[in-house]
């Protein structure tokens, strides 16, 4: 499907981003770089400042048929990189951890691959999305107009998967990756003289309480349905003024689960706890749920269409026994729309994600943009 020369094009774009990282919600100069190259394909429309920096190329036929959405991301992470090699980050403490250096590039070799065998139905519509890391991309690409006017029938996507031997892709019917949310708890009582506690309300007992009761509400065992991981983040109590008896106290935790209906439920007995906790030790209680994942609830005939993908390809398929751990904000998407979110194995070899010496493997980027080419020949009759 392509030429040497347009594989190196590809790669040297692929480190032009890792040298030049962007956080999540600051995709400025990337978009830009993106939209630059998708000038050389010439797609019908590209439609530039989705959700923030989302970019979004369209390419269509014309004709009736169907909308298919397939999307990268594009943020990189708060990670000083440890690599020397000669194209490493050039911008302190981010680094792009997770790929998405190359889930762009991968997407921008599909257009440059549509620019020459356009879809003979429906559209292709091609999204690079921002601040997947942080939860929020997704979110706001799918408040924009200028994405939800383009009524994608069908939404795929990938994420490498270091640990997996390189090229087999990932697939699994059903949830792929977990759902996922944070929530900040907020105690306030009263401050007083350290000397004297009993005129003051403290929150530290009821944040002990809730450090122990949160550890049974986790069950780390992933064959099961009711899988939950409640995982403590911070406790922020008081304020280092040796006078004063703490009146204020803040703690967070991640919480997961496999399914949207399990998340619910883990969130419901969580409230109820930290409310009844509150009336219990005098305090008022405050809660916000922060960077939401939606679990990645899988099509079964969006898998099937993966599957039939990689074999055409020759490649191999494995399906995963559970869902991943992470969270991936695709997941917004597969809560709306038909469609799959599935993996490609980036060797055994290979760092996991979010180390500080993870470097996304360049060999996946052909790869990774002919399993999308062969998805454009199933729904949008590319040739
Ligand atoms: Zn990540
Ligand atoms: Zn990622």
């Amino acid at each position: 499907m392509f030429e040497s020369q347009e594989i190196e094009e590809l790669i040297s774009f692929r480190k032009e981003l890792h040298t030049h990282p962007e956080l999540s919600g600051e995709e400025k100069e990337t978009a830009k770089k993106v939209i630059v190259f998708l000038e050389k394909c010439k797609p019908t429309k590209i439609i530039t400042s989705v959700g923030g920096y989302g970019v979004i190329a369209v390419f269509d036929s014309g004709k009736e048929g169907v909308n298919l959405m397939i999307r990268a991301d594009m943020d990189a992470l708060p990670i000083e990189e440890v690599n020397d090699f000669e194209y490493r980050s050039k911008t302190k403490g981010v680094s792009h951890k997770c790929g998405h250096d190359g889930h762009t590039t991968i997407l921008l070799g599909l257009a440059k691959h549509l620019s020459k065998n356009q879809p003979k139905k429906g559209k292709a519509i091609l999204l690079f999305q921002p601040a997947e890391e942080i939860g929020a991309g997704a979110a706001a690409v799918l408040d924009d107009e200028k994405f939800t006017s383009l009524k994608p029938d069908w939404v795929f996507g990938l994420h490498n998967l270091p640990g997996h031997p390189m090229h087999e892709v990932v697939v699994r019917k059903d949830s792929f990756t977990a759902s996922v949310t944070s929530i900040v708890i907020e105690f306030l009582g009263k401050t007083t003289h350290a000397a004297e506690p009993e005129h003051g309300v403290n929150p530290a007992m009821a944040v002990s309480e809730l450090i122990m009761e949160a550890s049974m509400w986790s069950n780390n065992l992933p064959d099961r349905e009711d899988f939950a991981v409640v995982t403590p983040i911070h406790i922020d109590l008081g304020d280092k003024a040796y006078g004063t008896s703490a009146g204020e106290a803040i703690v967070g935790f991640t919480i997961r689960s496999w399914s949207e209906s399990e998340m619910e439920k883990l969130q419901k007995k969580i409230e109820t706890y930290i409310l009844a906790l509150g009336k219990k030790h005098r305090l008022k209680v405050d809660f916000k749920y922060i960077q939401e994942f939606k679990a990645n609830e899988n099509n079964a005939d969006a898998v099937e269409s993966i599957v039939f993908a990689s074999e055409n390809l020759n490649l191999k398929v494995s399906e995963q026994k559970t869902p991943f751990k992470w969270g991936e904000d695709f997941g917004l998407f597969t809560q709306q729309y038909k469609g799959a979110f599935f993996g490609i194995g980036a060797g055994e070899e290979c760092p996991a994600l979010h180390n500080p010496d993870y470097d996304f493997p360049d060999e996946l980027i052909p790869t990774g943009s002919k399993l999308f080419y062969e998805l454009c020949k199933k729904y949008v009759a590319c040739p």
